[in-house]
């Protein structure tokens, strides 16, 4: 069975405005800090901008106004986004291959010539930020083409491995571990490229590993509340607990610990939280499954009511004609009910119906069903039975009605039968046939069964359906397993 995916419509817009967000931040930081390198001020001292190398606010500006552009609805733009994602993989390229050693002068070793060495940080950005920028670049050309889904949720993944451990590494510098990844990429860079690559996966939500957490189910829903702090949680931990131990002199034994107790408790509430809602939806679903059954239940008589009759000619009808099943209807209706219920009262009448329907679930086979149609009138469908089946089966009923132990007075029925034998055949026009048969039942007598079809019905025939004949022919009343709607 397929379902259709469908999408929260508050999760894409969070989504769409987070990478938009990203994208402003990633433009502001970017020309902050590089005016901050040009002109060696420092504009948000606590961020160190100012450790930030040139090419890599440039990378960081470039970004930003790619994860800009890139929603675009003009073609034009959406190629300038890729475009700059261009330029800022071949800067991360340059950086890298000037790390290599092989001799290398390119792009960054001509900026720093031409601002004059030595004067401050040099252009070329770290190794690490050369491998972000490299990767978050490489993802641009990749969303705009569309293509490629694997390859840049892989780059992707990438940078956020690379933005992770270097803040994760952040704590290490208080403790005076030596030199940590921190000291290879600036924290401002390293928490950019993490919001950069975020915000690049959600700027088209509805593709790759952020499609789920669109979903407006309940997967849908753990995943957006859950994946985030599960990917952070341990990097703050991290941080936190080897903060008190170089700043607040806690020891390396209880920090640890403590970190250990907080990233097992947060993994036990997520699984809590995934537990919970599991198990409140499966409340739900049983509780609508209980709704949708006392829907479908007629509650005089525990039959299927007139509604399940429906929609149960409406599968067995919208079958394959040639994949379709035989299968008939007898239509049953109490005779002189009326005054039945006139000379004992409703409430008896009443009894005598909830009698009627345990004494149909006694006759009929399981896999037949019973319902109550009507006041005192009663369908049974009749599954793989022919229209020349129809008498014998009948025939239980009636018997089954007329020699039941009736406290009162005996009651007897009438039963008219129809069988879904035409190509054409719908549920209302059967139906009908079957009350027509009924109707003729009572005119000639009552307590009796008639039938009628069309010729091809009449012919009867017994095709690979055809009910066997002993299904029928055997136990009495009340010895089958009792089997209803
Ligand atoms: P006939 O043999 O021609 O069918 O005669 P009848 O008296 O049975 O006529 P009809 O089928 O029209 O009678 C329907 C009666 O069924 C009317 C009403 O008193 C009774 N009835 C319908 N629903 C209920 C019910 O839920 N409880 C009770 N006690 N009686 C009902
Ligand atoms: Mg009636
Ligand atoms: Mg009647």
């Amino acid at each position: 069975m397929s379902t259709e995916f469908v999408h929260s419509r508050w999760a894409l817009r969070g989504y769409l405005l987070y990478s938009r967000l990203a994208s402003l931040l990633m433009i502001l930081v970017g020309l902050g800090s590089g005016v901050e390198w040009a002109t060696h001020s420092d504009l948000v001292p606590a961020l160190g901008g100012r450790d930030m190398r040139l090419t890599a606010a440039v990378c960081i500006l470039l970004s930003g106004l790619a994860l800009g552009a890139v929603g675009s609805r003009r073609r034009r733009v959406r190629g300038l986004a890729s475009l700059l994602c261009a330029v800022v993989a071949v800067l991360a390229a340059d950086s890298l291959l000037e790390y290599a050693g092989v001799g290398y002068r390119g792009i960054a070793a001509g900026l720093d010539a031409a601002f004059g060495e030595g004067l401050r940080p040099p252009a070329r950005m770290a190794e690490l930020a050369a491998c972000g920028f490299l990767l978050l670049g490489g993802q641009g050309p990749l969303i705009l083409n569309g293509r490629a889904l694997v390859l840049r949720e892989l780059f992707g993944l990438g940078v956020l491995a690379i933005a992770m451990a270097s803040l994760a590494s952040l704590a290490f510098v208080p403790a005076q571990h030596g030199e940590s990844l921190l000291e290879r990429l600036p924290i401002l860079t390293g928490v950019l490229l993490l919001f950069g690559t975020l915000g690049w996966m959600s700027s088209v939500p509805t593709t790759g590993l952020t499609r789920l957490s669109t979903a407006a189910t309940l997967g849908g829903l753990l995943a957006r509340s859950l994946l985030l702090p599960a990917l952070l949680l341990p990097l703050a931990y991290t941080f936190a607990f080897k903060l008190l131990e170089s700043r607040f002199g806690v020891s390396q034994i209880v920090a640890s610990t403590l970190g250990a107790v907080f990233t097992g408790g947060s993994l036990a509430w997520m699984i809590w939280l995934v537990a919970a809602l599991l198990d409140r939806s499966e409340r739900l679903r049983e509780a609508s499954l209980q709704l949708r059954d006392a829907a479908d239940t007629d509650a005089l008589t525990g039959l299927g009511n007139r509604r399940k009759l429906d929609g149960m000619l409406q599968r067995l009808l919208h079958a394959d004609r040639r994949q379709r099943l035989p299968f008939s209807l007898l239509m049953l209706d109490l005779d002189h009910f009326k005054a039945y219920n006139d000379d004992f009262g409703h409430p008896a009448g009443d009894d005598a119906l909830r009698e009627i329907g345990r004494l149909l679930r006694a006759t009929l086979r399981p896999e037949d069903a019973a319902f109550r149609y009507g006041g005192e009138e009663f369908v049974l469908v009749i599954h793989g039975a022919h229209l020349h089946q129809l008498p014998a089966i009948a025939e239980r009923v009636l018997h089954a009605v007329r020699t039941n132990a009736w406290p009162l007075r005996p009651l007897t029925t009438s039963i008219g039968g129809a069988e879904a034998c035409d190509a054409d055949v719908t549920a209302a026009s059967l139906l009908q046939r079957a009350d027509a048969a009924l109707y003729r039942a009572k005119h000639n007598g009552r307590d009796r069964f008639e039938s009628t079809g069309r010729a091809e019905c009449l012919a009867g025939g017994s095709g690979p359906g055809s009910m066997p004949a002993r299904s029928w022919s055997q136990p009495p009343l009340g010895c089958r397993a009792a089997g209803s709607a």
